[in-house]
């Protein structure tokens, strides 16, 4: 973790969730709130606005998984941040790698949905990471440098702006990097936005992302630069993501 930095859990539900599911987010929302860490649940647009009903007096944030750049207007399927905000979302996940690579988002286009977050009052998660081939290769550190470079808009700032490092590899593959890599890549997305932000990229929270369980959640948190955890799979569940909220300690 970074001293003075409040961590952050995110989950990411992706496309699960019928009505059927909000008695996950009860359930979250029922355990003893946590006053040394933030939760956040990112889920279906279609669950934004019951969630938030749900999530009405708690700590727990609610967000959306991806958002149009555009206010409104002939986009049809998509969704605003403006109609997340107007849903009781507090923030949006931009750039997911399924988002890269199911819809061919390039980083330009994640920055346009960074900046169409902060424009409607929401936080954004930007998210990086490499394939496998990139790291065997030995690209990982630039790959995801350049992607912060495109991805990351001038105007951002720590308060506004989650990084979630997510290597594509590990994202629902029970794979997870060793603690070192972990330890390695969170040092150079610190280097980075500091150079390029100053304080800003000192203060900003940088999240783990890929197969986070409650079994090696509380390692993964104790890595220097690792500030929370983006959790798909395990967010799902009301008991393993409050397991895995659990390896925050403190
Ligand atoms: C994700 O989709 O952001 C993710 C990290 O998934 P999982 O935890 O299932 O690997």
């Amino acid at each position: 973790m970074t001293p003075g930095v409040k961590p952050l859990v995110a989950g990411n539900w992706k496309m699960n969730g019928t009505a059927a599911s909000l008695a996950e987010v009860e359930a979250v929302c029922a355990a003893p709130a946590a006053t040394t860490f933030e939760t956040l649940l990112c889920v279906p647009a279609t669950l934004v606005e019951r969630a938030a009903r749900k999530a009405d007096g708690s700590a727990l944030m609610i967000g959306g998984e991806d958002c149009h750049a555009k206010e409104s207007g002939a986009h049809t399927g998509d969704v605003s941040a403006e109609m997340l905000a107007d849903a009781g979302a507090s923030a949006v996940i931009v750039g997911h790698s399924e988002r890269r690579t199911d819809h061919g988002e390039t980083d330009g286009e994640v920055a346009a949905k960074a900046e169409a977050a902060w424009r409607a009052g929401l936080t954004a998660i930007i998210c990086v990471g490499e394939t496998r081939e990139e790291r065997e290769a030995g690209d990982a550190e630039s790959v995801v440098g350049t992607q912060l470079a495109g991805s990351i808009p001038d105007a951002m700032t720590a308060a506004t702006t989650v990084i979630a490092y997510e290597p594509v590899w590990a994202i629902g593959t029970g794979l997870v990097p060793s603690s070192e890599d972990i330890a390695a890549m969170h040092a150079f997305i610190r280097k980075t936005v500091s150079e390029r932000f100053g304080d800003e990229g000192a203060a900003i929270r940088i999240l783990y992302g890929g197969s986070v369980k409650p079994g090696n959640a509380a390692e993964i948190f104790a890595i220097p630069n690792v500030d929370g955890g983006l959790i798909g799979g395990a967010s799902l569940k009301a008991v393993d993501f409050l397991a895995i909220c659990d390896g925050i300690g403190g």
